[in-house]
Parts: structure tokens; sequence; C-alpha cells
């Protein structure tokens, strides 16, 4: 697996009229649906799953956040070796319960680590002939909250009410691809809902075929399209 050099420095964009911008999150892709976040000192690593030397480039984790139990999403053997004594883990139940250990956040719940609010938010499928990917009560997606600043990660779902709803969200990775989430048509049609400054399409390697980035991106009205090496 690869490490992309390319560190995408989020905060400078917003914030760019603003005499006091500051950094407040960078990002690195690892791949599909593992990425490292950094803030301040504060180093996230986000789905890790994979080899543990595309790692190696970044400080240890002081929090991992763990959307649900998929293999493209959880490595429990990873998760052991790359955290620390002082690693915080999250996840929702059927996460923890996988590990071992780590702190159980159910859809709904917020909690803060590390100066960042957490706050979880559903991710499940709508679609007939997909419930039984991501049932609606197991998974999460997560906002993370620093200086008023939003992040938002949809983990796997389709474009449910929670996402739509959601609001003043700066960043947002969101999901897009099938059979497993959602259509490039869904995934615009709630980015227009919400407007998040910033939208990162991310997991969107499907089956048979990879979605389409640059078809969703000429369908998202409000927010910019920041497209990343994730394969
Ligand atoms: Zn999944
Ligand atoms: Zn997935």
């Amino acid at each position: 697996m690869k490490t992309f050099s390319s560190i995408l420095t989020l905060i400078t964009m917003l914030f760019s009229s603003n005499t006091l911008a500051k950094e407040l999150f960078t990002f690195t892709p690892i791949q599909h649906a593992t990425f490292v976040l950094q803030s301040g000192d504060v180093t996230i690593y986000v789905d890790p799953v994979g080899e543990a030397a595309a790692f190696a480039g970044f400080p240890p984790p002081d929090l991992i956040l763990i959307t649900h139990i998929h293999r493209d999403h959880l490595a429990p053997e990873l998760v052991t070796t790359l955290k620390q004594d002082n690693s915080r883990i999250f996840g929702p139940p059927t996460v923890i319960e996988q590990l071992g250990y780590g702190m159980v956040l159910k859809n709904g719940e917020t909690t803060e680590a590390a100066g960042i609010k957490i706050e979880t938010i559903p991710a499940y499928n709508t679609t007939s002939e997909r419930l039984d990917f991501h049932p609606r009560g197991r998974d999460n997606g997560y906002v993370l909250s620093k200086d008023g600043v939003q992040l938002y990660i949809s983990g796997d779902t389709e474009d449910i009410q929670e996402m739509r709803q959601l609001q003043n969200i700066d960043i947002a990775f969101v999901c897009i691809n099938l059979p497993f989430t959602m259509t490039i048509e869904q995934a615009a049609s709630a980015v227009n809902a919400f407007k998040p400054g910033i939208v990162i399409p991310y997991h969107y390697r499907g089956k048979p075929d990879m979605s389409d980035i640059d078809a969703f991106e000429r369908l998202v009205t409000d927010s910019k399209v920041h497209k990343q090496k994730w394969y």
C-alpha cells in the first residue's frame, strides 16, 4: 500500500480571507476509506486498514476512529499494532466487541477527546436491495469539531436524512460506491442539501467499477469538490 504524499491543508482555504488563518485539520489519504487527520499536535487515524508501514510517516495515533466492522474499515490486528498506551479508540458496539478494547459510541452519542468534540451520525442503507450491507443503528459516521470548524466523515451510508440535515459542515468526506453505499446522484443530492464548504469524495471503489468522481463533481452545485488520490 502506498502512502500518498499530498497533504491538503483544508483550513487555510476555508479561512483564506481571515488574517487569523491557521491550520486546524490537515489530511492525508491512505487508501479507499483510510486516512490520517492531524490537528495541531493531535493525530487521528480513521478506519486504519492495510499495512502498518503506510502509517510509519505519521506520529502514533492520539485517537483512532472506526466506523464499522467491514474489512475495508476495521482490521483488529492492525489497530492492535498501531495503538499506543495512550491512544483512545472509538467505535460502535460491534467494533469495540471485535477489538476487545476501546470506547463504545452509539449513534447520536457525543464525547470529547484531545480537545476535539466527537459526535456520531448514523450510517445506513435505505435502498431495499442494499439494506443488509449497513443495517440502521449499527454503524457510525462522525462529526469532529474544533474551534468552530466541523468535519464530517460519512462512513458507509446512503443519503440519509441525518446527513442531509447536517449544518455548518466545513469539510465532508462522503462515500460513493455501488453496490454497498450510494450512487453519485444520491451523494450529490445529499451534498447539495447540507452544503459543506469542501466535499472530499472517498470510498468510491465498487463492484464492478469505480464511481465516476468527475461526474459527481459536475452534479455538486454549492460545495468545492476536492478530488484526492485514494487509489
Ligand atoms: Zn461497509
Ligand atoms: Zn466500506
